[in-house]
């Protein structure tokens, strides 16, 4: 990602400053750099673009070939081509934050756009979310309809101008407007408005970059408490939205890395230690020592905290959750707004000027020092996953559409070398999710101006995402592959990492449908591009309510329980006060007559059992909320013990998972400490992931292992494995750039390589 960041003039530079000839270009979608100079230098100068670019180039993939001789012509200086054309170019360019710049000019009194709720220049401001087409071009966005004024329109044409062919530019005398939907309030008053309302304990929708947000005071506990009931939203936790970075080292623990993040352009929500002490109040994220926080990224988010109208003590800590309810697509209209959250929001500042791409805000984690998706979208959306050409297909890929899961859903397009991951859709469960799944589809196609020529999706026969895969293959008379869903949780690690395999790859998941019809998600594949082989899972159990009880934890729980302790059953219900006996005896009897359950290797719906024997929790309220407890109890323990000293079992012989669970109830009842037998069931887990997987690479002589699914978004179960595999001496491939949940199995999804 090198337009508009000072890229080439960066390379020109360095190359002058090694005494390095030739030329560097932008071919649309890659840069290319002619560098003759002693190796030495070439050296230093691949490492210096590589290591130190300009602030906010992203450099995705680079490569360094030697010239054909042929091909060579002596240069005597160093040269910035100028692009030939811009016809084919695929890049799309992610939205960035606000810079320093225009920062400051937002609170200059003597600057013209003091005070300009969409102050931007060209390296700041939307870009994805406005664009309906390519070439990014004033013309081909939503700032269209906006005339620019004279003022605006020298500085867009003047190259010595910092909004030299910036898009979105704008000002106060032009340009779009903020105000107080359904009044007459605009402008610097429509935003007054709102603070007074949020000061207040009320709660507002606020038109952003990639969406609406819902916000209220996060030191507010009743305004939180509101918020949570009215959206209908128990305990999943809120994003924040802090003034600033002091305000983040009030609130948590946070690192140079995590800093780093935070101040990024991509402006993601990172997730960090909060402190004790701090003003967000509890309901924020109930039960959890985690919060996600984000700085702000639009000038209208620094304009509600900070602008001067009398409004004393204005909270400097907010929720910012995703406008939508539950499981639906992000509100981009106000229509939609007003229709879907109107009616538990007490105002709703908007503006007029249109989102086309919807994009939630990113969610990143930090694991051994780096970032790890947990959701990728705004900021990163759609920039590519780029992987090595393959010499086989030299003559051309078709194109592929892969629409992903159900839940937490994202599609992707794959053209060429380039996978290009949607931004986030949300639960297809909900048919609103669909619409924006096949809106999406059209927008980004239209954007990379291609059509799909094959299709993927996941074979699970209830899926929507399935459904409507398949009716566009009819409608388009183009080949559905349906490719199992671990397989391409497996295949995106192998995609980011550009690891054609073949792999040992551990999914440990969630639900995913099996190619026998029942539910796997503790799997061990042997993968490549082309197809897998199951290899070993975690122990099978039954499932009672199939994929229905996939939130309650307490019915797989009883299900082992009778399975492998039958006798003592009665007993262990009243001890660990799972359930009321009368709902046991339902589900003991339909488990006897041999009704109303399938089988299951799921991995997270072991954390669920496990969770619930444990009494953290019994039931989830939204997608591994119980196994999140399970995670953070063991950390509590690890952090309390030391990480050496949590003794026995952690030494002993490697077991069956439903060996495992039976070990984990056995303690339990003898009154163990719970948080002690949450980190052995990790580490129990952990050591049989790491004894089956090497097992595995031994048989087939494998030396590379990739792990993913949503299970292993929990860090102390991947630190563990990760740590386990590499001291047995195997390759470990993670997911990063990819969420490891099902919201990174569509770019797996194209990764695969059908015989065509
Ligand atoms: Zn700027
Ligand atoms: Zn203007
Ligand atoms: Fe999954």
């Amino acid at each position: 990602m090198v337009q508009g960041v000072g890229f080439r003039p960066f390379v020109k530079r360095e190359a002058d400053r090694l005494d390095i000839t030739g030329t560097v270009q932008n071919k649309g979608s890659y840069v290319e750099i002619i560098a003759h100079g002693s190796e030495e230098k070439i050296h230093e100068f691949y490492d210096v673009i590589n290591n130190r670019p300009p602030e906010r180039a992203v450099i995705l993939r680079s490569e360094i070939k030697e010239e054909p001789e042929g091909d060579r012509q002596s240069l005597h200086n160093f040269g910035i081509i100028e692009s030939a054309h811009r016809e084919g170019e695929k890049f799309i360019p992610p939205d960035i934050g606000i810079c320093d710049k225009c920062r400051e000019e937002l609170y200059d009194p003597k600057n013209r756009r003091f005070l300009h709720p969409f102050i931007n220049c060209t390296q700041c401001g939307p870009r994805f979310t406005i664009l309906t087409k390519l070439p990014y071009d004033r013309e081909r966005t939503s700032m269209e309809g906006f005339p620019m004024c004279r003022e605006c329109e020298n500085e867009y044409y003047d190259r010595e101008s910092r909004r030299f062919d910036a898009q979105p530019v704008c000002c106060n005398n032009c340009g779009p407007e903020v105000y107080v939907y359904g009044s007459s309030l605009k402008g610097l008053a429509a935003i007054s408005e709102t603070r007074k309302v949020i000061k207040s304990g009320g709660i507002a929708a606020i038109k952003g970059i990639g969406g609406f947000h819902l916000c209220c005071d996060a030191g507010n506990e009743e305004a939180v408490k509101k918020l949570r009931e009215r959206k209908r939203r128990p305990g999943k936790p809120f994003a924040l939205m802090l003034k600033d970075i002091e305000t983040v080292r009030r609130e948590c623990v946070v690192d140079d890395i995590g800093e780093k993040l935070l101040k990024g352009y991509q402006r993601p929500i990172v997730l960090l230690k909060r402190r004790k002490g701090g003003c967000a109040a509890q309901s924020v994220a109930p039960g959890n020592p985690d919060l996600g926080v984000m700085m702000p990224y639009a000038p209208v988010h620094l304009l509600l905290f900070d602008l001067e109208d009398g409004i004393k003590d204005f909270p400097d800590a907010l929720v910012m959750t995703s406008g939508n309810v539950s499981g639906a697509p992000i509100t981009i209209s106000d229509e939609e707004a007003d229709r879907e959250l109107g009616a538990f929001t007490d105002i709703i500042l908007s503006n007029n000027r249109e989102i086309l791409t919807r994009a939630d805000d990113s969610v990143l984690d930090i694991f051994e020092g780096k970032a790890r998706m947990i959701r990728r979208s705004r900021g990163y959306a759609p920039l590519p996953v780029i992987i090595s050409p393959d010499d086989e297909n030299a003559g051309g890929t078709p194109v592929v559409l892969a629409v992903g899961g159900e839940l937490k859903n994202t599609f992707c397009i794959k053209t060429g070398n380039d996978l290009y991951p949607s931004a986030y859709v949300g639960d297809l469960t909900d048919i609103r999710s669909g619409k924006a799944l096949i809106n999406g589809i059209l927008r980004m196609e239209e954007l990379l101006e291609t059509e799909e020529e094959i299709i993927v999706s996941d074979m699970h026969p209830g899926y929507n995402s399935r459904r409507i895969a398949l009716n566009r293959s009819k409608q388009k008379d183009i080949r559905l592959i349906e490719l199992q869903h671990h397989y391409a949780h497996i295949l995106s690690v192998m995609a980011e990492n550009d690891e054609p395999g073949p792999v040992i790859g551990a999914a440990f998941d969630g639900t995913g449908y099996g190619t026998d019809g029942s539910i796997w998600g503790g799997e061990i594949l042997k993968a490549d591009r082309k197809g897998f082989e199951r290899l070993s899972h975690i122990s099978p159990f039954r499932q009672p309510g199939g994929d229905a009880s996939a939130e309650e934890g307490w019915r797989i729980a009883l299900s082992l329980i009778h399975e492998m302790c039958p006798e003592r059953e009665k007993e262990i219900i009243i001890k660990t006060a799972l359930c009321p006996e009368e709902e046991a005896d339902i589900i003991i009897r339909a488990l006897d007559k041999g009704d109303n359950y399938i089988m299951s290797t799921s991995c997270g719906r072991l954390f669920d059992a496990v969770s619930a024997v444990l009494g953290f929790c019994r039931s989830s309220g939204f997608e591994g909320e119980a196994a999140m407890y399970l995670q953070f109890a063991a950390e509590r323990y690890e952090e309390r013990a030391g990480k050496d000293e949590c003794g026995e079992p952690l030494s002993v012989e490697v077991m069956s998972t439903n060996d495992l669970f039976l070990y984990i109830l056995a303690h339990c009842l003898m009154g163990e400490d719970r948080d002690r037998l949450a980190l052995v069931f990790h580490r129990g887990l952990s050591g049989f992931a790491i004894s089956e997987i090497s097992a595995c690479s031994e048989k087939t002589g494998i030396k590379t292992a990739a792990l993913s699914g949503g299970c292993f978004q929990n860090r102390l179960l991947l630190r563990l494995v990760k740590e386990g595999l590499e001291n047995k001496g195997l390759k470990v491939l993670i997911n990063r750039q990819l969420p490891a949940n099902d919201s990174g199995i569509a770019a797996g999804q194209c990764y695969y390589e059908p015989d065509y």
